[in-house]
């Protein structure tokens, strides 16, 4: 869900090679999906507290020493993410067009 709601591509809005794909040989690109929130810090297991990376933004955010602010603005990016796929999912959840 996590990788699909990202569209297949990096959700760092600070990527440096943002719409950077690789097929991986399971088949579908080559993301890892992260924890924002730690498991075991108790961040919770859950799709709202998740965030699709490509191999170096992941890396960046566990290894930088701006990780604390990475994970500040992730966990922003993904609860607009996962509120706007929930929407995408909600049939009626549409505006009404114009007549
Ligand atoms: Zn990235």
């Amino acid at each position: 869900m996590v990788i699909e709601r990202a569209g297949f591509r990096c959700e760092s809005p600070e990527c440096a090679n943002p719409g950077f794909y690789a097929e991986s040989h399971k088949g579908g690109p080559v993301l890892e999906v992260d924890h924002v929130d730690d498991l075991q810090f108790k961040g919770p297991d859950h799709p709202a507290n998740m965030i699709a990376l490509c191999p170096n933004c992941h890396a960046v955010k566990t290894h930088a020493v701006d990780g604390d602010r990475l994970r500040r603005l992730f966990a922003v990016v993904v609860r607009e993410q996962h509120a706007n796929a929930m929407l995408d999912d909600c049939p009626g959840s549409s505006p009404p067009s114009a007549p």
